[in-house]
């Protein structure tokens, strides 16, 4: 069934046993694992897995070393990297999302959420998102006519609030700092602070409805849109 390649790059030992198994009894047989940066680099090179689970506190090179490293090389930039944190390293989860961390995993996990956002990531984008439209549980976008539709009624939305909304749809899963919905939005002539991005949420929720509730609040970190609801 799973065939995915996944690269798991953690130091300690009972941690990588119990994400490859858990990863192992869902599925998913091909399984590399490292216990430092080097040998995760080495391997992510040598495999280019599907996917990478990232620890972020290693000995040697550190995590966020890794994550950078992976995102400028050629070959390896384009693969998702979930990043497995402590609850103390929020600082490090918004530097590493604004590197190109598709997501993070906060230790100690649940295995169920574990498995959802593995599936998440490699059940890949595509599917959704064809040519100019993409479509996300009764939300239909269509970039070329910049026309969102929420169960067949047109929203009257900003050029931001549109922005914003095909961002997270186009990702659902994944998670967006609010410097990275910034640099979306930038180009109208007013400069954008986080907190108008706050408010700007806000705004898009109030006009989706119920459905506005899928747009989830990370603390500390930022916004995501609700995978798989
Ligand atoms: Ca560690």
């Amino acid at each position: 069934m799973a065939n995915e390649k996944i690269l798991l790059i953690e130091d300690e030992a009972p941690i990588r046993d119990l994400v490859k198994l858990t990863l192992e009894t869902s599925g998913y047989s091909s399984i590399y694992t490292a216990e430092n940066g080097e040998e995760g680099l080495r391997l992510a090179q040598l495999r280019l897995p599907d996917l990478i689970l990232l620890d972020l506190m290693l000995p040697g090179v550190d995590g966020l070393t890794v994550c950078r490293r992976l995102k400028e090389g050629e070959e390896t930039r384009n693969i998702p990297v979930i990043m497995l944190t402590a609850k103390s390293e929020e600082t490090d989860v918004v530097i590493g999302l604004e590197m190109g961390a598709c997501d993070y995993i906060t230790k100690p996990f649940n295995r169920k959420i574990l498995i959802a956002r593995v599936r998440a990531q490699l059940r890949g984008f595509a599917e959704h998102e064809s040519g100019t439209e993409i479509r996300c549980t009764g939300l239909v976008i269509n970039s070329e006519t910049h026309s969102a539709k929420l169960h067949g009624q047109e929203l009257e939305l900003t050029l931001s609030e549109f922005e914003i909304l095909k961002l997270f749809a186009s990702h659902p899963g994944r998670v967006y700092t609010r410097n990275q919905v910034i640099s979306r939005i930038k180009g109208e002539d007013y400069p954008v602070t986080e907190r108008a991005i706050d408010v700007q949420i806000v705004n898009l929720r109030r006009k989706l409805g119920e459905w506005g509730a899928n747009i989830e609040t990370v603390r500390g970190v930022g916004y995501r849109l609700k995978q798989g609801f």
